[in-house]
């Protein structure tokens, strides 16, 4: 019996190490991702202002602007990088953009593009 109940909390100290490991591997390993925004192409419909008024405001000219974004002069976009927390309410402003000109990009820790996993 004792046997027995070491054996489980051998099995739930492995599951717990388990999870730790998880945990800590997830922290360090924190998705970040770019928006990026081709602003030339908006139309000022402001839907993304809608799902994320945190991060996209009216400017004056009638267009939105995406809050500390920087200028790419080689793509003349907007870019932004941003972190797992912030992904959920731009990814609903790039879907509600009606032209379709918000896109969010997975990113490694040198800021390059990673390629999706297409499932099969
Ligand atoms: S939803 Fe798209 S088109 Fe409308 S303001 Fe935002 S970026 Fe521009």
């Amino acid at each position: 019996m004792l046997r027995g109940t070491s054996s489980a909390n051998a099995a739930a100290q492995k599951s717990s190490h388990k999870q730790l490991n998880t945990n800590i591997k997830g922290t360090r390993m924190a998705n970040k991702y770019k928006i990026i925004y081709d602003r030339e192409a908006c139309i000022g419909a402001f839907a993304c202002a809608a799902a994320a008024p945190d991060m996209w405001l009216f400017a004056d000219d009638g267009k939105a602007d995406l809050k500390t974004a920087t200028f790419n002069p080689a793509t003349k976009k907007w870019e932004l990088i941003i972190d797992e927390a912030d992904y959920d309410d731009n990814q609903a402003a790039a879907e509600a953009c009606p032209v379709y000109v918000i896109k969010i990009v997975k990113i490694d820790e040198n800021g390059n593009e990673i390629e999706e996993k297409k499932e099969e």
